[in-house]
């Protein structure tokens, strides 16, 4: 059976040092590290997301403004909005919730960003110093993964590792993380998605398996190979009668059987996501101390 990667209490223990951090630079210099947080419109999930990361903010004595706007806004509305945060010195670092409705172009949101205050390290400067391994802020869910990762001591030097999923956040940058030279890293790489061929060709060869697709119960024990360490991205809402939500949140990974079979695992909930909203705190009091960029 394997050994549960607790993103529950693993969080819990990192967050405990943020707060230690965050009174430490507070005595030190007097800031209060400050994160703004810029949610379109009133999608559920998004509003579940920026709620949870103001509530966590506030728990470690970080500082946090969420800014509201209409579902209708005009993106160029939505720009000028970025480029006050920007200018604003009070502000270390913020984000724009995604998804943003269809109106909008992410790409010209996340490129009007100041990149020295691109919390979320979706800004094309920070990928790309993330690619070459240069100090870059790295986004907060494979930051999140990385530090499982090294806080669990799994050893990832020449594993073979297949990241299922390549989106911007998750799936391409966690591949190229995993295949850099620093320590938790120096994995051969495979990056596997929806024009994959026998998927399970290459799962059932992997060390490490990193799924992120959106698809419940996807990698079954059959695709996985004994003592495989199984990293669960996926978060998909399901209609359950007997939750007060009315949901309940399933991963990638049908836990059950492939927990037999893996040597580590995360669960959904308590894995990942968790760890995804520290990896931002962690971020914020980073940018606050101006430890990336001066
Ligand atoms: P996405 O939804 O943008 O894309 C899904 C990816 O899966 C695509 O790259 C696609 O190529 C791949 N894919 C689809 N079908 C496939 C198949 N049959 N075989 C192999 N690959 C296939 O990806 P995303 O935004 O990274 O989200 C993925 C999941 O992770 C979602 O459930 C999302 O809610 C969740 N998520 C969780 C966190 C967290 O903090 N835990 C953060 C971000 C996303």
């Amino acid at each position: 059976m394997a050994t549960l990667l607790d993103g529950r209490k693993l969080s819990a223990t990192i967050q405990e040092e943020l707060t230690e951090e965050v009174k430490k630079l507070k005595v030190a210099s007097g800031k209060t590290p400050h994160l703004a947080a810029i949610l379109v419109g009133n999608d559920g999930a998004s509003e579940t997301y920026v709620a949870s990361k103001v509530k966590r903010c506030e728990e470690v004595g970080i500082q946090s403004t969420l800014i509201r706007l209409e579902e209708n806004i005009t993106e160029q509305t939505l720009l000028y909005k970025i480029e006050e945060l920007n200018a604003n010195p009070a502000i270390d670092g913020f984000i724009v919730q995604l998804p943003l409705p269809t109106h909008i172009s992410e790409q010209r949101v996340i490129e009007k960003i100041d990149y020295r205050k691109d919390v979320d390290g979706f800004h094309p400067i920070n990928i790309g110093r993330m690619a070459k391994n240069l100090p870059a802020y790295i986004p907060a869910t494979p930051f999140g993964i990385l530090q499982m990762l090294e806080r669990y001591k799994i050893p990832t030097s020449g594993k073979h590792c297949v990241v299922i999923g390549r989106s911007n956040i998750v799936g391409s940058p966690m591949s190229i993380l995993m295949a850099r030279n620093t320590s938790v890293g120096n994995c051969t790489v495979t990056l596997c998605h929806s024009r994959t061929q026998n998927l399970s060709d290459y799962t059932k060869k992997a060390d490490i398996i990193i799924i992120a697709l959106g698809k419940p119960a996807f990698l079954t024990a059959d695709m996985v190979k004994e003592e495989a360490v199984v990293i669960d991205v996926g978060i998909t809402r399901v209609p359950d009668s007997s939750k007060k939500s009315g949901y309940a949140l399933k991963g990638d990974v049908k836990f059950e059987e492939v927990a037999e079979k893996a040597s580590y695992i995360t669960p959904v909930p308590g894995g990942v996501g968790l760890m995804t909203v520290t990896s931002l705190l962690y971020n914020t009091l980073l940018a606050a101390k101006k430890e990336i960029y001066k």
